[in-house]
């Protein structure tokens, strides 16, 4: 059976900046982790996100 169906999906979210595909967002134009977004968003002045 087809076992690994999400192989190479094209919709597959890995964070640019450490390469992990847990929870990752497209905000800003990036794809970033939860973790990653955290500090970039620190970098960038967003200290809405916690
Ligand atoms: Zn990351």
């Amino acid at each position: 059976m087809t076992n690994k169906k999400r192989d190479k999906k094209k919709g597959a979210n890995i964070c640019s900046r450490c390469g992990s595909r847990g929870a990752v967002f497209q905000r800003l134009g990036l794809n970033l982790c939860r973790r990653c977004f955290r500090e970039v968003a620190s970098e960038m002045g967003f200290k809405k996100y916690r």
